[in-house]
């Protein structure tokens, strides 16, 4: 644009032009689409204007705002700031360590265990990803899963994390033939799931690692199952006919709408944590977390809590019916050697 007077002028193009863009569009005779814009804006200063290389450094920064505006969510602008490059440096710089870490082996799986609120002993265990990093140390998932999904290192380090769980969990299982470990969960990011090699995969590392299907649970969030309805059906209907079972982390974070679990070949449901935090506390969180319960009993399904910290929740959970918990009450996420001896000693009974 010229002759642009101030930021205001630009904002308003990038919401006029979003606007034009929100469909539906009809496409063929019967269907319609919806498309999102995600925009960006960078606005020249003033006597910047004729120097050599300025459009395409202009372009360059209305590109940064772009994958900003995608990053925070679609439908959506955004106007560039000098800030946004040293965000974009930093995640460059962390992808390109993660693409070393991936090579040099520098990613860990963690356990942590949940256990059945009835009985109070392990009944299975979550893998979470760590990853040392040789300078930084211990780095947490929730700043390098989003660079990995970004650069789609996720598949190769999520099949990675898929094979150790499964070697893991045969493991144990091996181990306690009398009264085995029942299931191993593992965490599936949306670009994993929509990959076209999932269920080849699956089936291919149970396999290997001669794990029984069945104890094979796949977490995936409610934005997942949300986002193109018809191939997650085609997509959990094939690991489920594979045997393994699936879940809905985080649930209640999302905006979706109930009527998936109904359409949905769905095992599991994991409360999110910010529910449990408030149980003892608020009165309205226990009403959810009781109505979750109930709803999911009805449709057939079995209730997980997640982030369970101190013994009043525990009790309450214990009041409302809910199936399993997992949280720091019982342990954090272990390294093997600890899980194990934790799973052995059966120190987990409440
Ligand atoms: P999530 O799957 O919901 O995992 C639960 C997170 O809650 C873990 O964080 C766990 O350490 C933490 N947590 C468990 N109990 C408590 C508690 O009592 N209190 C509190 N405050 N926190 C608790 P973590 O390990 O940092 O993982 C964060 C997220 O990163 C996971 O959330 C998951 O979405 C993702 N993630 C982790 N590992 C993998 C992986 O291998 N693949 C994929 N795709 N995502 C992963
Ligand atoms: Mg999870
Ligand atoms: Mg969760």
């Amino acid at each position: 644009m010229e002759d642009v007077r101030g930021r205001g002028d630009a904002t308003g193009v990038a919401e006029r032009v979003a606007d034009s863009l929100r469909g539906p569009f009809p496409l063929g005779e019967h269907d319609e689409v919806f498309v999102s814009a995600s925009i960006g804006v960078a606005l020249g200063d003033a006597g910047e204007d004729r120097h050599e290389g300025m459009p395409n450094d202009l372009l360059r920064r209305a590109d940064v705002a772009m994958y900003e505006a995608k990053r925070k969510g679609k439908a959506h602008h955004e106007v560039f700031n000098p800030r946004m490059d040293d965000l974009a440096l930093g995640r460059l710089r962390m992808g390109t360590d993660l693409r070393r870490a991936v090579e040099r082996g520098e990613f860990r799986v963690h356990h942590q265990p949940e256990v059945s609120v009835e009985t109070g002993g392990i009944v299975g265990f979550e893998a979470l990803v760590r990853w040392e990093h040789p300078e930084q140390g211990l780095v947490s998932p929730a700043r390098f899963i989003p660079v990995a999904e970004e650069t789609g290192l996720i598949v190769p380090m999520g099949r990675w994390v898929l094979e150790e769980a499964c070697r893991q969990a045969r493991a144990w299982r091996d181990l306690r033939p009398n009264s085995p470990l029942h299931f191993m969960s593992v965490n599936l990011s949306a670009r994993q799931f929509e990959h076209p090699d999932l269920v080849r995969d699956v089936a291919r590392v149970l396999r290997e690692t001669g794990l029984e299907p069945g104890c094979l649970v796949l977490e995936i969030t409610e934005s997942v199952v949300m986002n193109d309805a018809r191939s997650t059906i085609g997509t959990l209907g094939e690991l489920k006919a594979l045997g393994v079972r699936i879940a809905i982390d985080d649930f209640g974070t999302g905006y979706s709408s109930l009527s998936y679990l109904r359409r949905f070949p769905v095992d599991y449901l994991k409360v999110d944590r910010s529910f449990v935090d408030g149980l003892g506390e608020n009165p309205g969180d226990a009403v959810l977390v009781s109505g979750i319960i109930d709803l999911a009993h009805a449709l057939g399904l079995k209730v997980v809590a997640e982030g369970v910290e101190t013994q009043e929740q525990l009790e309450l959970l214990q009041n409302i019916g809910c199936d399993l918990a997992q949280g720091y009450h019982f342990a954090k996420p272990l390294p093997d050697q600890e899980a194990s001896a934790l799973l052995f000693t059966n120190r987990l009974r409440w």
